[in-house]
């Protein structure tokens, strides 16, 4: 491959929020305004030290995520832009998104984004009823969300996404579609929506984990299916498990992680894959700010991918898309039968989850809602090739008393 023709996203992590909500479990720290300067002063570092290093790349997206940026502040932000601008290596066309909140998005603030270059606005909108916005620890209300919108188009931003949660406690399905149909009314470009997944350690997780607050597995499922229908209804299509979005509006720095394209990323808890390397940042801001500072090492977890890892996330995260998978694309990234994955797919088939179209296989919405299940089982179905075409694997772990290593499905974050 040419030099010329490698391309990179970048994923800039900003850990501040101005406090935390209850179901938050990502690296994010509230009100903990004074440790920006030096944070701010450690990515800037860090980018001065990696960037001249990758010369063999274009940056065709941004992503600066979080966290909170807006509430980090645009001026911080526009030095980081201009900082990957002063390589002469961010692409003019590059995808260049800011997620905010909208208790913290300034129209002034807008636009001085917009005017260095950011083109995509995340609006962490969450619900439409304000009751479930307080008891789940949102600052804002669906007026501020309504507004934030108003705001980003004044700045000139076309490209805004908004994201949502459903099966909220105590919500009920007349509840989400009516946050669906406002959030449709504000026309964005693109919409995201999550479940919600109480994760251990949260304050909602000791609230409401196994209460009768939440909807049940059936609730949500009609609440998933019901978005996927009347999203698909008003232009929004689904291109992954959570996200829909209107022709040529698909988040194309997303859409690296789940077609295996390079990435790096920079903060705390960041996460980087360029080629068969992967690593990861530390998620303590502190220790990340003392670290890149004092010139110390930050690094939390790093290795080198294997073939088969490789091929696992091929069907991991292809299969998060409408776009699947090919037997082609899977040979060229291992090269081992594909037939075992294609009887499995055609059972699926026949219970309606998945499709074949155009040489791809690939879920439909019933196989999306239960996609963790069936993606596991095309990875048991793929590890069982592996050690019947290597034996010596399976004894190898045996003697060593190891567990059979599966990959773990995740769910994308969400703000
Ligand atoms: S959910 Fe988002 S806004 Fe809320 S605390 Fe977590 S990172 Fe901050």
């Amino acid at each position: 491959m040419a030099a010329e023709d490698k391309r990179i996203g970048v994923y800039i992590h900003i850990p501040f929020c101005a406090s935390k909500c209850g179901y938050c479990d990502f690296c994010s720290l509230p009100g903990r305004d004074k440790l920006m300067g030096p944070y701010q002063d450690a990515v800037l570092i860090q980018l001065q030290e990696t960037l001249p290093r990758m010369k063999d790349y274009f940056m065709d997206s941004v992503y600066i995520g979080g966290g909170t940026p807006s509430y980090y502040g645009a001026k911080r932000l526009t030095e980081i832009l201009r900082e990957l601008k002063s390589t002469s290596r961010l692409l003019k066309a590059a995808e260049i998104t800011v997620e905010c909140n909208p208790d913290s998005v300034r129209r002034r603030e807008l636009k001085m984004l917009r005017d260095e270059g950011v083109n995509r606005i995340s609006i962490g909108a969450q619900s439409a009823n304000d009751e479930l916005l307080r008891l789940i620890g949102r600052r804002h209300n669906w007026r501020q969300v309504v507004l934030a919108v108003k705001r980003a188009r004044q700045a000139g931003f076309k490209n805004i996404s908004l994201d949502l949660i459903y099966g909220l406690p105590s919500q009920t399905r007349e509840d989400w579609a009516d946050t669906l149909a406002k959030a449709i009314a504000l026309k964005p470009a693109h919409i995201s929506c999550y479940g919600l997944r109480l994760e251990e350690g949260t304050p909602m997780y000791d609230e409401y984990n196994d209460s009768p607050m939440i909807p049940s597995d059936d609730d949500q499922a009609d609440m998933y299916l019901y978005a996927v229908d009347l999203l698909e209804r008003h232009g929004y299509y689904q291109y992954e498990i959570s996200n829909f979005a209107r022709r040529g509006y698909e988040s194309r720095h997303n859409l690296k992680y789940w077609r295996l394209g390079d990435y790096i990323g920079f903060g705390a808890s960041a996460h980087s894959n360029i080629g068969m390397l992967r690593y990861s940042y530390t998620s303590n801001v502190r220790e990340y700010i003392s670290g890149v500072l004092g010139d110390k090492d930050i690094i939390d977890e790093q290795e080198e991918l294997t073939d088969f890892d490789r091929a696992s996330e091929y069907l991991m995260l292809g299969m998060r898309t409408i776009w699947g998978i090919s037997r082609e694309e899977y040979l060229a990234v291992y090269n081992s039968p594909f037939e075992p994955l294609e009887e499995m797919l055609n059972t699926f088939a026949e219970n309606g989850w998945a499709a074949l179209d155009n040489d791809r296989w690939h879920f439909t919405p019933g196989g999306f809602l239960v996609s963790n299940v069936l993606i596991g089982a095309l990875l048991e179905s793929q590890t069982r090739e592996r050690f019947n075409a290597n034996p010596w694997i399976r004894e190898a772990f045996e003697t060593q008393g190891r567990r059979v290593p599966l990959p773990t499905v995740t769910e994308p974050y969400m703000n």
